[in-house]
Protein backbone atom coordinates (compact mmCIF):
# COMPACT_ATOMS: atom_id res chain seq x y z
CA UNK A 1 0.00 0.00 0.00
CA UNK A 2 2.55 2.42 0.88
CA UNK A 3 4.73 1.45 -1.70
CA UNK A 4 1.66 2.19 -4.25
CA UNK A 5 0.97 5.70 -2.61
CA UNK A 6 4.95 6.44 -3.34
CA UNK A 7 4.94 5.48 -7.20
CA UNK A 8 1.77 7.22 -7.60
CA UNK A 9 4.07 10.66 -6.18
CA UNK A 10 6.35 9.78 -8.69
CA UNK A 11 6.78 12.84 -10.91
CA UNK A 12 5.53 12.54 -14.70
CA UNK A 13 9.10 12.75 -15.78
CA UNK A 14 10.09 8.96 -13.52
CA UNK A 15 6.92 7.67 -14.64
CA UNK A 16 7.50 8.27 -18.62
CA UNK A 17 11.10 7.08 -18.65
CA UNK A 18 9.77 3.90 -15.96
CA UNK A 19 7.82 3.06 -18.66
CA UNK A 20 9.88 3.15 -21.69
CA UNK A 21 12.66 1.19 -20.09
CA UNK A 22 10.08 -1.52 -19.62
CA UNK A 23 9.43 -1.42 -23.09
CA UNK A 24 12.83 -1.30 -24.43
CA UNK A 25 13.51 -3.75 -22.01
CA UNK A 26 10.77 -5.89 -23.08
CA UNK A 27 11.66 -5.31 -26.93
CA UNK A 28 14.91 -6.13 -26.03
CA UNK A 29 14.18 -9.37 -24.41
CA UNK A 30 12.29 -10.36 -27.63
CA UNK A 31 15.48 -10.02 -29.57
CA UNK A 32 17.71 -11.32 -27.70
CA UNK A 33 15.51 -14.91 -27.00
CA UNK A 34 14.73 -14.56 -30.83
CA UNK A 35 18.21 -13.45 -32.28
CA UNK A 36 20.56 -15.16 -30.07
CA UNK A 37 18.95 -18.06 -28.30
CA UNK A 38 16.78 -19.96 -30.29
CA UNK A 39 18.51 -18.28 -33.84
CA UNK A 40 20.19 -21.76 -33.88
CA UNK A 41 16.98 -23.39 -34.06
CA UNK A 42 15.26 -21.52 -36.33
CA UNK A 43 17.87 -21.50 -38.64
CA UNK A 44 18.24 -25.68 -38.56
CA UNK A 45 14.28 -25.26 -38.87
CA UNK A 46 14.19 -22.98 -41.82
CA UNK A 47 16.86 -24.77 -43.33
CA UNK A 48 15.08 -28.33 -42.85
CA UNK A 49 11.63 -27.12 -44.69
CA UNK A 50 13.90 -25.82 -47.37
CA UNK A 51 15.11 -28.98 -48.16
CA UNK A 52 12.07 -30.80 -47.60
CA UNK A 53 10.24 -28.56 -49.90
CA UNK A 54 12.75 -28.86 -52.57
CA UNK A 55 12.15 -32.16 -52.57
CA UNK A 56 8.67 -32.40 -53.17
CA UNK A 57 9.02 -29.43 -55.75
CA UNK A 58 11.48 -32.27 -57.43
CA UNK A 59 9.21 -34.89 -57.14
CA UNK A 60 6.11 -33.07 -57.98
CA UNK A 61 8.05 -32.39 -61.45
CA UNK A 62 9.61 -35.26 -61.58
CA UNK A 63 7.71 -36.50 -65.53
CA UNK A 64 8.54 -32.57 -66.79
CA UNK A 65 10.77 -31.70 -69.55
CA UNK A 66 12.01 -28.83 -67.71
CA UNK A 67 13.43 -30.97 -64.76
CA UNK A 68 17.01 -30.41 -65.83
CA UNK A 69 16.80 -26.83 -65.32
CA UNK A 70 14.08 -26.92 -62.00
CA UNK A 71 16.82 -28.74 -60.30
CA UNK A 72 19.46 -26.91 -61.44
CA UNK A 73 17.98 -23.93 -60.30
CA UNK A 74 17.07 -25.22 -56.90
CA UNK A 75 20.63 -26.61 -56.39
CA UNK A 76 21.86 -23.18 -57.14
CA UNK A 77 19.74 -20.78 -55.40
CA UNK A 78 19.24 -22.83 -52.12
CA UNK A 79 22.74 -24.06 -52.07
CA UNK A 80 22.42 -27.56 -52.65
CA UNK A 81 23.59 -30.80 -53.66
CA UNK A 82 20.87 -32.37 -55.77
CA UNK A 83 20.97 -36.00 -57.42
CA UNK A 84 18.01 -38.14 -59.35
CA UNK A 85 18.88 -41.68 -58.98
CA UNK A 86 17.10 -44.69 -59.60
CA UNK A 87 16.80 -48.33 -57.13
CA UNK A 88 20.25 -49.71 -58.80
CA UNK A 89 22.02 -46.47 -57.99
CA UNK A 90 21.76 -45.01 -61.01
CA UNK A 91 22.41 -41.35 -61.72
CA UNK A 92 19.82 -39.51 -63.93
CA UNK A 93 20.60 -35.67 -62.75
CA UNK A 94 23.40 -34.41 -60.92
CA UNK A 95 23.53 -30.77 -59.62
CA UNK A 96 26.16 -30.01 -57.09
CA UNK A 97 26.06 -25.91 -55.89
CA UNK A 98 27.66 -27.58 -52.50
CA UNK A 99 31.49 -27.32 -51.85
CA UNK A 100 32.19 -30.87 -50.14
CA UNK A 101 29.12 -32.47 -50.21
CA UNK A 102 28.90 -36.01 -48.68
CA UNK A 103 26.51 -37.19 -51.60
CA UNK A 104 28.41 -35.96 -54.00
CA UNK A 105 30.53 -38.75 -53.75
CA UNK A 106 28.80 -41.59 -53.07
CA UNK A 107 29.12 -44.94 -55.21
CA UNK A 108 26.98 -46.75 -57.17
CA UNK A 109 26.37 -49.12 -54.48
CA UNK A 110 25.82 -46.48 -51.55
CA UNK A 111 23.41 -44.93 -53.84
CA UNK A 112 21.58 -47.74 -54.02
CA UNK A 113 21.71 -48.55 -50.30
CA UNK A 114 20.15 -45.11 -49.30
CA UNK A 115 17.36 -46.11 -51.71
CA UNK A 116 16.91 -49.62 -50.00
CA UNK A 117 17.00 -47.15 -46.93
CA UNK A 118 14.62 -44.65 -47.91
CA UNK A 119 12.21 -47.27 -48.94
CA UNK A 120 12.42 -49.24 -45.93
CA UNK A 121 11.54 -45.67 -44.25
CA UNK A 122 8.39 -45.39 -45.97
CA UNK A 123 9.44 -43.28 -49.16
CA UNK A 124 11.36 -40.46 -47.16
CA UNK A 125 14.42 -40.28 -45.89
CA UNK A 126 15.84 -37.65 -43.03
CA UNK A 127 19.51 -37.34 -42.05
CA UNK A 128 21.79 -34.68 -39.87
CA UNK A 129 25.01 -35.32 -39.78
CA UNK A 130 27.00 -33.61 -36.91
CA UNK A 131 30.05 -31.76 -37.61
CA UNK A 132 32.44 -34.65 -35.97
CA UNK A 133 30.71 -37.22 -37.97
CA UNK A 134 32.98 -40.41 -38.72
CA UNK A 135 31.97 -42.69 -40.94
CA UNK A 136 30.85 -46.11 -39.43
CA UNK A 137 27.73 -47.68 -41.43
CA UNK A 138 28.42 -49.23 -44.68
CA UNK A 139 27.06 -45.54 -46.46
CA UNK A 140 28.54 -43.74 -44.53
CA UNK A 141 32.13 -44.86 -44.72
CA UNK A 142 32.59 -43.91 -48.04
CA UNK A 143 31.45 -40.08 -47.52
CA UNK A 144 33.83 -37.44 -46.91
CA UNK A 145 33.34 -35.93 -43.34
CA UNK A 146 31.99 -32.73 -44.01
CA UNK A 147 33.62 -29.63 -42.02
CA UNK A 148 29.70 -28.45 -41.12
CA UNK A 149 26.95 -30.18 -40.21
CA UNK A 150 24.72 -31.24 -43.08
CA UNK A 151 20.94 -32.56 -43.87
CA UNK A 152 20.38 -35.28 -46.35
CA UNK A 153 17.03 -35.82 -47.52
CA UNK A 154 15.87 -38.65 -49.47
CA UNK A 155 12.56 -39.01 -51.35
CA UNK A 156 11.07 -41.80 -53.78
CA UNK A 157 9.02 -40.73 -56.42
CA UNK A 158 7.14 -43.38 -58.71
CA UNK A 159 7.41 -41.90 -62.45
CA UNK A 160 4.34 -41.99 -64.81
CA UNK A 161 5.89 -44.82 -66.39
CA UNK A 162 5.92 -46.97 -63.52
CA UNK A 163 9.59 -46.80 -62.92
CA UNK A 164 10.61 -45.86 -59.37
CA UNK A 165 13.63 -42.75 -59.10
CA UNK A 166 14.64 -41.03 -55.84
CA UNK A 167 15.26 -37.80 -55.30
CA UNK A 168 18.49 -37.15 -52.57
CA UNK A 169 19.51 -33.82 -51.38
CA UNK A 170 22.47 -32.31 -49.55
CA UNK A 171 22.67 -29.01 -47.62
CA UNK A 172 24.58 -27.62 -45.19
CA UNK A 173 23.83 -25.88 -41.65
CA UNK A 174 26.76 -23.52 -41.53
CA UNK A 175 27.97 -22.55 -37.87
CA UNK A 176 26.26 -19.16 -36.87
CA UNK A 177 28.69 -18.94 -33.64
CA UNK A 178 30.26 -15.79 -34.44
CA UNK A 179 27.04 -14.43 -35.81
CA UNK A 180 25.42 -14.94 -32.50
CA UNK A 181 28.30 -13.07 -31.19
CA UNK A 182 28.27 -10.48 -33.44
CA UNK A 183 24.46 -9.91 -32.54
CA UNK A 184 25.01 -10.22 -29.04
CA UNK A 185 27.87 -7.36 -29.80
CA UNK A 186 24.65 -5.02 -31.24
CA UNK A 187 22.00 -5.93 -28.69
CA UNK A 188 24.21 -4.92 -25.79
CA UNK A 189 24.92 -1.29 -27.93
CA UNK A 190 21.24 -0.97 -28.75
CA UNK A 191 20.14 -0.88 -25.45
CA UNK A 192 22.50 1.43 -23.91
CA UNK A 193 21.43 3.45 -27.08
CA UNK A 194 17.68 2.62 -26.17
CA UNK A 195 18.00 3.39 -22.69
CA UNK A 196 19.50 6.79 -23.21
CA UNK A 197 17.11 7.51 -26.05
CA UNK A 198 14.06 6.67 -23.59
CA UNK A 199 15.34 8.83 -21.21
CA UNK A 200 15.80 11.79 -23.49
CA UNK A 201 12.33 11.02 -24.83
CA UNK A 202 10.85 11.05 -21.30
CA UNK A 203 12.45 14.03 -20.33
CA UNK A 204 11.15 15.99 -23.53
CA UNK A 205 7.93 14.68 -23.30
CA UNK A 206 7.47 14.56 -20.04
CA UNK A 207 8.53 18.70 -20.01
CA UNK A 208 6.03 19.16 -23.05
CA UNK A 209 3.45 17.72 -20.72
CA UNK A 210 4.17 19.01 -17.36
CA UNK A 211 5.21 22.12 -18.21
CA UNK A 212 1.23 23.54 -19.20
CA UNK A 213 0.12 21.12 -16.45
CA UNK A 214 2.07 23.03 -13.96
CA UNK A 215 1.70 26.25 -15.03
CA UNK A 216 -2.10 25.71 -14.46
CA UNK A 217 -2.00 24.33 -10.98
CA UNK A 218 -0.36 27.59 -10.46
CA UNK A 219 -2.94 29.76 -11.96
CA UNK A 220 -5.81 27.15 -10.08
CA UNK A 221 -4.22 28.01 -6.86
CA UNK A 222 -4.65 31.70 -7.27
CA UNK A 223 -8.22 31.19 -8.21
CA UNK A 224 -8.91 29.32 -5.21
CA UNK A 225 -7.22 31.79 -3.40
CA UNK A 226 -9.97 34.09 -5.13
CA UNK A 227 -7.82 36.12 -8.02
CA UNK A 228 -10.71 35.28 -10.32
CA UNK A 229 -8.86 37.20 -12.73
CA UNK A 230 -5.91 34.81 -13.65
CA UNK A 231 -5.95 33.44 -16.80
CA UNK A 232 -5.20 29.88 -18.13
CA UNK A 233 -2.52 28.18 -20.17
CA UNK A 234 -4.14 27.14 -23.19
CA UNK A 235 -0.90 25.47 -24.97
CA UNK A 236 0.10 22.24 -25.33
CA UNK A 237 -1.32 18.79 -25.94
CA UNK A 238 -4.97 18.74 -26.97
CA UNK A 239 -6.35 17.32 -24.00
CA UNK A 240 -4.42 19.90 -21.88
CA UNK A 241 -5.34 22.63 -24.16
CA UNK A 242 -8.75 21.74 -23.03
CA UNK A 243 -8.24 21.88 -19.55
CA UNK A 244 -7.05 25.35 -19.62
CA UNK A 245 -10.15 26.87 -21.48
CA UNK A 246 -12.74 24.76 -19.05
CA UNK A 247 -10.33 26.47 -16.44
CA UNK A 248 -10.69 29.79 -18.06
CA UNK A 249 -14.53 29.51 -18.91
CA UNK A 250 -14.63 28.22 -14.68
CA UNK A 251 -13.04 31.40 -13.61
CA UNK A 252 -14.88 33.56 -15.56
CA UNK A 253 -17.93 32.12 -14.32
CA UNK A 254 -16.77 32.64 -10.74
CA UNK A 255 -15.80 36.33 -11.73
CA UNK A 256 -19.63 36.40 -12.93
CA UNK A 257 -20.92 34.85 -9.65
CA UNK A 258 -18.73 36.74 -7.79
CA UNK A 259 -19.53 40.07 -9.14
CA UNK A 260 -23.52 38.90 -8.92
CA UNK A 261 -22.41 38.36 -4.66
CA UNK A 262 -21.23 41.90 -4.50
CA UNK A 263 -24.36 43.51 -6.09
CA UNK A 264 -26.61 41.36 -4.26
CA UNK A 265 -25.06 42.73 -1.01
CA UNK A 266 -25.34 45.87 -2.04
CA UNK A 267 -28.89 45.45 -3.68
CA UNK A 268 -29.93 43.31 -0.37
CA UNK A 269 -28.45 45.68 1.65
CA UNK A 270 -30.23 49.19 0.06
CA UNK A 271 -33.66 46.69 -0.63
CA UNK A 272 -33.39 45.41 3.46
CA UNK A 273 -32.42 48.68 4.36
CA UNK A 274 -35.13 51.04 2.59
CA UNK A 275 -38.30 49.28 3.97
CA UNK A 276 -36.98 48.87 7.54
CA UNK A 277 -36.07 52.65 7.43
CA UNK A 278 -39.36 53.31 6.24
CA UNK A 279 -40.91 50.85 9.00
CA UNK A 280 -38.61 52.49 12.19
CA UNK A 281 -39.47 56.60 10.58
CA UNK A 282 -43.18 56.24 10.37
CA UNK A 283 -43.86 54.29 13.58
CA UNK A 284 -41.25 57.01 15.72
CA UNK A 285 -43.45 59.08 14.02
CA UNK A 286 -46.92 57.75 14.89
CA UNK A 287 -45.83 57.14 18.46
CA UNK A 288 -44.56 60.53 19.18
CA UNK A 289 -47.10 62.35 17.22
CA UNK A 290 -50.84 60.91 17.75
CA UNK A 291 -52.42 62.78 14.81
CA UNK A 292 -49.90 60.96 12.64
CA UNK A 293 -51.95 57.49 14.04
CA UNK A 294 -53.70 57.04 10.34
CA UNK A 295 -54.77 54.20 8.55
CA UNK A 296 -52.29 55.45 5.27
CA UNK A 297 -49.36 55.00 7.94
CA UNK A 298 -49.95 51.71 8.64
CA UNK A 299 -50.75 50.71 5.20
CA UNK A 300 -46.96 52.20 4.52
CA UNK A 301 -45.83 49.97 7.32
CA UNK A 302 -47.83 47.43 6.29
CA UNK A 303 -46.71 47.71 2.82
CA UNK A 304 -42.96 47.85 3.97
CA UNK A 305 -42.86 44.64 5.84
CA UNK A 306 -44.33 42.63 2.87
CA UNK A 307 -42.42 44.01 0.73
CA UNK A 308 -39.33 42.87 3.25
CA UNK A 309 -40.74 39.16 3.38
CA UNK A 310 -40.88 38.82 0.00
CA UNK A 311 -37.50 39.57 -0.30
CA UNK A 312 -36.78 36.85 1.86
CA UNK A 313 -38.65 34.63 0.85
CA UNK A 314 -36.96 35.04 -2.66
CA UNK A 315 -33.90 34.57 -1.12
CA UNK A 316 -34.90 31.42 0.32
CA UNK A 317 -36.93 30.43 -2.87
CA UNK A 318 -33.71 30.31 -5.13
CA UNK A 319 -31.43 29.11 -2.41
CA UNK A 320 -33.82 26.09 -1.75
CA UNK A 321 -34.50 25.40 -5.74
CA UNK A 322 -30.83 25.42 -6.76
CA UNK A 323 -29.70 23.60 -3.90
CA UNK A 324 -31.77 20.73 -5.08
CA UNK A 325 -33.50 20.19 -1.47
CA UNK A 326 -36.87 20.95 -2.86
CA UNK A 327 -38.38 18.11 -4.69
CA UNK A 328 -40.91 18.74 -7.43
CA UNK A 329 -43.77 16.92 -5.73
CA UNK A 330 -46.04 16.52 -9.42
CA UNK A 331 -49.53 16.13 -9.72
CA UNK A 332 -51.90 16.40 -12.64
CA UNK A 333 -53.45 20.22 -12.20
CA UNK A 334 -55.61 22.44 -14.06
CA UNK A 335 -53.35 24.94 -15.74
CA UNK A 336 -56.00 27.60 -17.23
CA UNK A 337 -57.67 27.33 -13.87
CA UNK A 338 -54.92 27.99 -11.94
CA UNK A 339 -53.85 31.02 -14.14
CA UNK A 340 -57.42 32.14 -13.65
CA UNK A 341 -57.44 32.00 -9.58
CA UNK A 342 -54.06 34.20 -9.43
CA UNK A 343 -54.98 36.93 -11.83
CA UNK A 344 -57.99 37.40 -9.96
CA UNK A 345 -55.51 38.33 -6.93
CA UNK A 346 -54.55 41.16 -9.66
CA UNK A 347 -58.30 42.27 -10.07
CA UNK A 348 -57.90 44.99 -7.43
CA UNK A 349 -55.43 47.00 -9.54
CA UNK A 350 -58.02 48.37 -10.92
CA UNK A 351 -55.68 50.96 -13.16
CA UNK A 352 -54.06 47.97 -14.81
CA UNK A 353 -55.43 46.47 -18.39
CA UNK A 354 -54.69 42.44 -17.53
CA UNK A 355 -56.33 40.29 -19.92
CA UNK A 356 -55.75 36.45 -20.02
CA UNK A 357 -56.76 35.16 -23.76
CA UNK A 358 -57.49 30.61 -23.37
CA UNK A 359 -59.03 28.66 -25.30
CA UNK A 360 -60.10 25.36 -23.76
CA UNK A 361 -58.88 24.37 -20.27
CA UNK A 362 -55.62 22.19 -20.43
CA UNK A 363 -54.52 20.08 -17.34
CA UNK A 364 -50.70 19.42 -16.96
CA UNK A 365 -48.70 17.24 -14.37
CA UNK A 366 -45.99 19.42 -12.69
CA UNK A 367 -45.36 21.09 -9.35
CA UNK A 368 -48.55 23.58 -8.97
CA UNK A 369 -47.31 25.90 -6.46
CA UNK A 370 -43.80 26.10 -8.23
CA UNK A 371 -45.67 26.77 -11.51
CA UNK A 372 -48.15 29.34 -10.05
CA UNK A 373 -44.64 30.96 -8.68
CA UNK A 374 -43.90 31.36 -12.09
CA UNK A 375 -46.97 32.94 -13.75
CA UNK A 376 -46.71 35.23 -10.34
CA UNK A 377 -42.95 36.31 -11.49
CA UNK A 378 -43.73 36.82 -14.92
CA UNK A 379 -47.17 38.61 -14.19
CA UNK A 380 -45.56 40.84 -11.39
CA UNK A 381 -42.84 41.74 -13.90
CA UNK A 382 -44.88 42.96 -16.46
CA UNK A 383 -47.08 44.32 -13.97
CA UNK A 384 -43.82 46.30 -12.86
CA UNK A 385 -42.10 47.37 -16.23
CA UNK A 386 -45.70 47.99 -18.20
CA UNK A 387 -46.22 50.85 -20.10
CA UNK A 388 -47.91 54.09 -19.60
CA UNK A 389 -51.34 51.92 -21.13
CA UNK A 390 -50.27 49.65 -17.97
CA UNK A 391 -51.21 46.38 -20.46
CA UNK A 392 -50.56 42.83 -19.28
CA UNK A 393 -51.83 40.41 -21.50
CA UNK A 394 -51.57 36.47 -20.90
CA UNK A 395 -52.06 34.02 -23.64
CA UNK A 396 -52.42 30.28 -23.37
CA UNK A 397 -51.76 28.52 -26.68
CA UNK A 398 -52.27 24.76 -27.47
CA UNK A 399 -49.73 23.46 -29.95
CA UNK A 400 -48.44 19.90 -30.60
CA UNK A 401 -49.34 18.70 -27.14
CA UNK A 402 -47.86 21.14 -25.34
CA UNK A 403 -49.56 24.47 -24.11
CA UNK A 404 -47.54 27.62 -24.42
CA UNK A 405 -48.26 30.63 -21.81
CA UNK A 406 -47.06 33.84 -22.87
CA UNK A 407 -47.15 37.46 -20.86
CA UNK A 408 -46.73 40.33 -22.65
CA UNK A 409 -46.63 43.98 -21.69
CA UNK A 410 -46.18 47.06 -23.24
CA UNK A 411 -42.74 48.45 -21.84
CA UNK A 412 -39.26 49.28 -22.22
CA UNK A 413 -38.60 46.15 -23.31
CA UNK A 414 -34.93 44.59 -22.70
CA UNK A 415 -31.82 45.56 -24.62
CA UNK A 416 -30.61 42.74 -26.52
CA UNK A 417 -27.41 42.68 -25.12
CA UNK A 418 -28.85 41.67 -21.79
CA UNK A 419 -31.62 39.86 -22.52
CA UNK A 420 -29.50 36.48 -21.96
CA UNK A 421 -28.53 37.87 -18.60
CA UNK A 422 -31.80 38.38 -17.36
CA UNK A 423 -32.07 34.87 -16.12
CA UNK A 424 -29.25 35.35 -13.77
CA UNK A 425 -29.34 35.18 -10.46
CA UNK A 426 -29.23 39.09 -8.50
CA UNK A 427 -29.12 40.33 -12.22
CA UNK A 428 -30.91 44.09 -13.00
CA UNK A 429 -30.64 45.46 -16.38
CA UNK A 430 -31.17 49.07 -14.84
CA UNK A 431 -29.19 48.94 -11.64
CA UNK A 432 -29.88 52.41 -9.91
CA UNK A 433 -33.26 52.97 -11.57
CA UNK A 434 -36.31 52.08 -9.58
CA UNK A 435 -34.37 49.87 -6.99
CA UNK A 436 -36.34 50.62 -4.56
CA UNK A 437 -39.57 49.47 -5.77
CA UNK A 438 -38.48 46.48 -8.39
CA UNK A 439 -37.35 43.03 -6.89
CA UNK A 440 -34.49 41.54 -5.93
CA UNK A 441 -32.79 40.78 -9.46
CA UNK A 442 -34.42 36.48 -8.44
CA UNK A 443 -37.70 36.46 -9.36
CA UNK A 444 -36.26 35.24 -13.25
CA UNK A 445 -33.74 33.08 -11.73
CA UNK A 446 -36.29 31.19 -9.72
CA UNK A 447 -38.42 31.05 -12.50
CA UNK A 448 -35.56 29.82 -14.56
CA UNK A 449 -35.01 27.12 -11.93
CA UNK A 450 -38.52 25.84 -11.64
CA UNK A 451 -38.73 25.07 -15.71
CA UNK A 452 -35.52 23.42 -15.66
CA UNK A 453 -36.65 21.30 -13.20
CA UNK A 454 -40.20 20.56 -15.09
CA UNK A 455 -38.40 20.34 -18.12
CA UNK A 456 -40.22 23.03 -19.75
CA UNK A 457 -38.95 25.13 -22.43
CA UNK A 458 -39.14 28.81 -21.64
CA UNK A 459 -37.69 32.24 -23.11
CA UNK A 460 -38.46 35.87 -24.04
CA UNK A 461 -38.82 38.11 -26.83
CA UNK A 462 -38.37 41.54 -26.86
CA UNK A 463 -38.16 45.17 -28.56
CA UNK A 464 -37.03 48.01 -26.82
CA UNK A 465 -39.63 50.63 -26.43
CA UNK A 466 -42.26 48.18 -27.26
CA UNK A 467 -42.36 45.42 -24.38
CA UNK A 468 -41.32 42.28 -24.10
CA UNK A 469 -43.24 38.59 -24.02
CA UNK A 470 -42.05 36.21 -21.37
CA UNK A 471 -43.14 32.50 -22.46
CA UNK A 472 -42.77 28.72 -20.90
CA UNK A 473 -44.01 25.56 -22.22
CA UNK A 474 -45.16 22.38 -20.57
CA UNK A 475 -46.53 19.58 -21.92
CA UNK A 476 -50.16 18.57 -21.21
CA UNK A 477 -52.41 15.54 -20.54
P1 LIG B 1 -36.57 41.73 -10.42
O1 LIG B 1 -36.95 41.23 -9.10
O2 LIG B 1 -35.54 42.80 -10.40
O3 LIG B 1 -37.69 42.01 -11.34
P2 LIG B 1 -36.15 39.51 -12.13
O4 LIG B 1 -35.21 38.35 -12.04
O5 LIG B 1 -37.60 39.21 -12.14
O6 LIG B 1 -35.77 40.50 -11.01
O7 LIG B 1 -35.81 40.30 -13.43
C1 LIG B 1 -34.45 40.60 -13.75
C2 LIG B 1 -34.37 41.84 -14.58
O8 LIG B 1 -34.95 41.59 -15.86
C3 LIG B 1 -35.15 42.96 -14.01
O9 LIG B 1 -34.36 43.69 -13.12
C4 LIG B 1 -35.50 43.77 -15.23
O10 LIG B 1 -34.46 44.66 -15.53
C5 LIG B 1 -35.58 42.74 -16.33
N1 LIG B 1 -36.99 42.41 -16.63
C6 LIG B 1 -37.71 41.38 -16.15
N2 LIG B 1 -38.97 41.35 -16.66
C7 LIG B 1 -39.06 42.43 -17.50
C8 LIG B 1 -40.09 42.96 -18.32
N3 LIG B 1 -41.30 42.38 -18.40
N4 LIG B 1 -39.80 44.07 -19.04
C9 LIG B 1 -38.59 44.64 -18.97
N5 LIG B 1 -37.57 44.17 -18.21
C10 LIG B 1 -37.79 43.10 -17.48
Amino acid sequence: MKLKEHFKRIGIKWRIFAYFAVFTAIILILLWVFQVVFLNSFYKAIKTREIKTSAQTITKNIDSDGLSEMVQNISQSNQMCITVTDQSGMTYYKEDSLPNSVISRLSVFSLAQVYAVTKAQGGTYFEKLPRDFTTDSVQRRSLQPPHMESIIYAQIVVKKDGASQMVLLNSTISPIDSTVNTLRVQLVCITIVMLVLSLLLALFLSKKISTPIIKINAAAKMLGNGKYNVSFDETGYKEISELGRTLNYAAKELSKTEALRRDLIANISHDLRTPLTMIAGYSEVMRDLPGENTPENVQIIIDEATRLTTLVNDVLDISKLQSGTQPLSREDFNLTESIRTILQRYSKLTDYNISFHAGEDVMVNADELKISQVVYNLVNNAITYTGKDKIVEITQLVRDGRVKISVRDTGEGIPQDKINDIWDRYYKVDKEHKRAQIGTGLGLSIVKSILNMHGGAYGVQSQEGSGSVFWFELDIL
